[in-house]
């Protein structure tokens, strides 16, 4: 199976011979190359998105006609990768309670055909422009959701991934971590939430999923997402929203702007800016400003 940047290489050259040129992206194009045809159809199995079956060179893709037109357009994209990528599906493997329980078990190949998806969805020559002013939070990533014509989810993704400041984005689903994403700023700083884990029942997040209601947000301490110890002491905005289908809960997390380099600062490397008041160090005090927590 190949690797998620080789995935991602190969949906911006499919992006590009399929001449996509404005957005949202027209689906059709991509279709037309690929060789295919969408039906609906009432025949697939309860919460599966989508299927494909091949007669020689041309394929019918079958979607379900319950999801949201966005929905659909992501799952017309992961089956044309499937196509593209000349990957077998292995939709049967991860059918009911399996599917649902953990994003770790999920087949390779699925999640590759998930990441040319959404490189084909919100393609990077045209999410980088708008993402020029972006801003953390939800509104922005409406914004961006509905420019594309793209899931809330998906799109939270990929701004996460391409944004311009430290920001990570977490989906859970029934409670538990299954998929997470970072900035740059972020993955430098060896911010990790651990896939699999509970959701933090302290956090944000895990309040509002013991409320029932849709969306929150708060600051949080940065440990109760992160093992990782440079964060111990730093805090962390965080915004939720919980939607309707399969009980996920999308997580927002991001420093404030003043935070960022002083977390790049405060890395130990060889090459340590001897101006660097060692002083912090010794005494105690913690080189970060900004909000502390004692706990
Ligand atoms: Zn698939």
């Amino acid at each position: 199976v190949i690797n998620d940047a080789t995935a991602v290489v190969r949906a911006r050259a499919f992006v590009r011979s399929c001449g996509i040129d404005s957005i949202p992206v027209d689906i059709e194009k991509y279709l037309k190359v690929a060789n295919a045809e969408v039906r609906t159809s009432t025949r697939l199995p309860a919460g599966a998105a989508g299927s494909t079956i091949s007669v020689g060179n041309r394929h019918f893709i079958a979607i379900n006609p319950n999801d949201s037109p966005e929905r659909q357009r992501f799952t017309i994209l992961h089956e044309i990768a499937h196509i593209v990528l000349d990957l077998p599906s292995k939709h049967d493997d991860m059918s009911g309670d399996e599917s649902l329980y953990s994003y770790a078990r999920r087949p390779p190949e699925e999640v590759v055909c998930d990441t040319f998806a959404a490189e084909c969805l919100l393609p990077s020559s045209f999410l980088g422009p708008s993402l020029k002013d972006a801003v953390a939070g939800f509104d922005f990533i409406d914004t961006i959701a509905t420019k594309f014509a793209a899931s809330l989810a998906c799109t939270a993704s990929r701004v996460a991934v391409n944004a311009p400041f430290a920001c990570a984005y977490a989906l859970s689903q029934n409670g538990y971590v299954r998929f997470a994403a970072y900035s740059k700023a972020m993955r430098d700083s060896q911010f990790w939430v651990t896939p699999g884990i509970a959701v933090p029942a302290a956090s944000i997040t895990g309040r509002l999923l013991q409320t029932g209601k849709a969306s929150a947000s708060g600051i949080v301490p940065a440990h109760l997402w992160t093992s990782r110890d440079e964060y111990v002491d730093i805090d962390l905005a965080e915004e939720v929203r919980v939607t309707s289908s399969w009980n996920q809960a999308l997580t927002l997390l991001w420093l404030d702007s003043g935070d960022a380099p002083d977390m790049q600062r405060s890395r130990p490397s060889p090459g340590r800016d001897e101006e660097e008041p060692l002083l912090k160090e010794l005494d105690g005090v913690l080189p970060w400003p900004g909000r502390k927590r004692k706990r």
